[in-house]
């Protein structure tokens, strides 16, 4: 969970000044972030921005399968001999190893904006709606309009007859849901998930549903899941086999889980 991702990566090195620095990536090959002082790390959406005082940005997003990990710097995992390891980043205390990072790379801090400017709001953020999200430390990374969720429907109004589920995974509509997310805010409201976008009246409603689920996930450390993985299982709600199918087009399609029995075509 990149939240905690972030949360982790702060406790360990925010604040602190880097005794080793590894980025094993091609085109930072040459980069040397030994001895500056890390700022901290935010999320945004699905990226993942750690800040150094000398104005430079890692940029690191985890895809599917990379996490970080923190081991005490005395720690031989610190070495990070593994080949799946794309980063090392250590203080004198503690070593973040950063294994299959799906991207990488380093850019002065002024450019974030640039980088990223493409997401829509980010459904975790504060200003997203009028419930407090989860605090952010610093200035925020985009200058979008508050609140969130009127940029977000703004942007899903220009959606057109995609389905629901396309445009809720679509992180230039709203930054920060994935897969399982857009399975579980779909089910919770009912909502057939190819329904077409310009269809719905009340997308505000899914998208309150995703940045609720979300918060409790990241409160509770884990996401609590009704449909997302269940394919073939029992529905909690109907008793109707929970599907698994694709959504999107070859090759950038998503696994998606539903309960054909709650998530009827024609509604909402
Ligand atoms: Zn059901």
């Amino acid at each position: 969970m990149l939240r905690r991702a972030a949360a982790y990566l702060d406790r360990a090195l925010a604040g602190h000044r880097l005794v080793r620095a590894d980025l094993r990536w091609p085109t930072a090959a040459g980069v040397d972030l030994t001895g500056r002082t890390v700022l901290g790390t935010r999320p945004y959406g699905k990226h993942l921005l750690t800040r150094f005082d000398d104005g430079r940005t890692l940029h690191t997003h985890l895809r599917m399968d990379g996490s970080w990990r923190i081991v005490p710097t005395t720690d031989r995992r610190s070495a990070g001999r593994s080949p799946q390891v794309r980063a090392v980043l250590g203080d004198e205390r503690w070593t973040a190893v950063g294994y299959l990072l799906g991207m990488l790379d380093v850019v002065p801090t002024s450019t974030e904006r640039a980088l990223l400017g493409h997401l829509g709001p980010d459904v975790l953020d504060g200003d997203f709606d009028a419930t407090p999200g989860v605090p952010w430390a610093g200035p925020p990374v985009l200058d979008l309009p508050t609140p969130g969720i009127d940029e977000a429907l703004r942007r899903w109004s220009a959606q057109g007859a995609r389905p629901v589920a396309e445009v809720l995974l679509d992180q230039r509509v709203v930054a920060g849901i994935g897969t399982i997310f857009t399975a579980e805010s779909l089910f919770a409201r009912g909502w057939w998930p190819w329904a077409a976008a310009d269809a719905v009246t009340d997308a505000d409603e899914v998208l309150r549903e995703a940045r609720a689920l979300l918060r409790a996930s990241v409160a509770a450390g884990r996401p609590a899941t009704a449909v997302y993985g269940r394919a073939g299982r029992t529905c909690t709600r109907c008793g109707a086999r929970v599907t698994r199918g694709d959504v999107g087009t070859p090759p950038t399609q998503r696994q998606l889980y539903w309960c054909p029995g709650c998530q009827v075509r024609g509604r909402p």
